[in-house]
């Protein structure tokens, strides 16, 4: 049994906190955001993801998870820290340190022993010696600092955190890599031993080494749509060379969005940049991400027409991906502002994200959360995000609802052939 403060309980802190309670450690989660602390408390959680709610609940009522505002107090109380707090992009692209080295400082004045501070926040690389430095201008003693980058998906976050494919373990101290090592010991999992720098890397190049998959994928789609290919065809036929891989990160679609993917891969341009390392790569990657998210548009004019003035729309999904409430940087939203700077009107449904949305997008649309009524009148249908509820929809009755049996599926999560045998106009990407 540790004793372990969490620093940060947003998407990652939160789960990072109840998982090592359920774990069997004495877990406390602090944040600065007291209503989030206050709920917390009660077992509301600010996130939806599955599972969390049931394992907050669980170790706050046997004792091994506790949420507070008091940081000092949290920290003289535990031999490991985590920092979780959010490492946002600011408009040029470099990172915003402002609540790590605010979390290193917090750390340093309340540190009353030796400690193992986890920074699980993806840094940018040298900030694991931003860090120590702030500790030790207000702490003499011996402590370590450790790079542990989380690897977790929002919408699996609580089981990609108990059965990672792998445990990077950032540190120049033996002692600390044993007691992170140790804390860690029964995920059996991967552990990949290394220095402070390399590990911060790893999660960088991991992030876009993904989305670059995505815009890869994304750009042979469009090459299938001028030749008549099949792109999910590709994909397969890519998959099946084992130097690729079955897993790999090859479905074509509207572009990647959520918080992680466009801020890292701007974080890591960023980084080559300061280091003048040439990695146009990148630059490309989101080149190819940003037009990807427009690609929606003029498949739905080509439907509908240039003037979309009026017309009726109806998008299936808000959220960046499926099982997240997470809108941020979702595609999404794009389309939806360019529809309604044509004065379409828009109805929104989405499993989960409703809420999240309501707060960006205000009334300018219509919320609805029945798909067959959803689409009732509408001159389209467009699909943003795969949930799986979309999938089983009944599309006789979809058919018998909308006004004209238009449909632009953003996700390619119907079936090409049954939808023109059912009568529908439909594009999907890359198909
Ligand atoms: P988030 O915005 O959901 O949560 C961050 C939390 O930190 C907030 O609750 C905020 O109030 C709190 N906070 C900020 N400053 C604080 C301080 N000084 N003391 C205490 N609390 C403070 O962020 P997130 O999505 O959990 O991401 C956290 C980090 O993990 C980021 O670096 C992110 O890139 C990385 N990451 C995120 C994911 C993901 O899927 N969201 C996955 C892997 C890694």
């Amino acid at each position: 049994m540790n004793k372990i403060t969490v620093i940060g309980v947003g998407y990652v802190g939160l789960v990072t906190s109840t998982c090592f309670a359920e774990l069997g450690n004495q877990v406390i989660g602090v944040d600065i955001d007291q209503k989030k602390i206050d709920n917390l408390k009660k077992n509301i959680i600010p996130i939806y993801e599955e599972g969390l709610t049931e394992l907050v609940k669980k170790n706050q009522e046997n004792g091994n998870l506790s949420f507070t505002t008091d940081i000092a107090k949290a920290i003289k109380s535990s031999e490991i820290i985590f920092i979780a707090v959010g490492t946002p992009p600011m408009p040029d692209g470099t990172v915003n340190l402002t609540y790590v080295k605010s979390a290193a400082e917090s750390i340093g004045k309340a540190m009353n022993g030796y400690k193992v501070i986890i920074n699980k926040s993806t840094v940018p690389i040298g900030t694991g010696d931003i860090v120590k430095i702030i500790i030790s201008q207000n702490y003499k003693n011996d402590f370590d600092i450790v790079s542990n980058p989380e690897f977790l998906k929002e919408g699996t976050a609580v089981a990609d955190f108990m059965n990672p494919d792998r445990i990077i373990i950032g540190t120049d101290s033996l002692k600390a890599q044993k007691i992170v090592k140790k804390l860690y010991a029964s995920q059996n999992s991967t552990i990949v031993n290394t220095d402070i720098k390399t590990a911060e890397l790893i999660k960088y190049a991991s992030n876009a080494f993904l989305a670059t998959e995505i815009s890869f994928i994304n750009s042979i789609a469009n090459i299938c749509e001028k030749i008549g290919a099949d792109v999910t065809k590709v994909s397969e036929g890519m998959k099946l060379d084992n130097r690729i891989g079955k897993k790999a990160f090859l479905n074509a679609g509207i572009g990647y969005g959520g918080s992680c993917f466009p801020k890292d891969v701007k974080g890591l341009i960023q980084i080559a940049r300061e280091n003048k390392v040439n990695f146009n790569i990148l630059d490309a990657v989101e080149d190819t991400n940003s037009a990807q998210k427009q690609s929606l548009l003029p498949k739905i004019q080509s439907l509908l027409g240039d003037d979309l003035h009026n017309k009726n729309i109806t998008i299936w999904g808000l959220a960046f991906k499926p099982n997240t409430d997470d809108t941020r940087e979702s595609p999404a939203l794009i389309i939806i502002k360019q529809l309604l700077d044509r004065n379409v009107n828009v109805t929104v449904v989405d499993p989960i994200a409703i809420d999240s949305v309501k707060l960006i997008l205000k009334d300018t649309v219509t919320y609805e959360t029945d798909l067959i009524k959803s689409v009732n009148n509408a001159d389209c249908l467009i699909i943003a995000t795969e949930w799986s509820e979309f999938k089983n929809v009944d599309l006789i009755e979809i058919k018998k609802s909308l006004k004209k049996p238009n449909v632009v599926d953003g996700r390619n999560i119907f079936d090409k052939k049954e939808m023109k045998n059912l009568g529908f106009n439909y594009l999907s990407v890359g198909r």
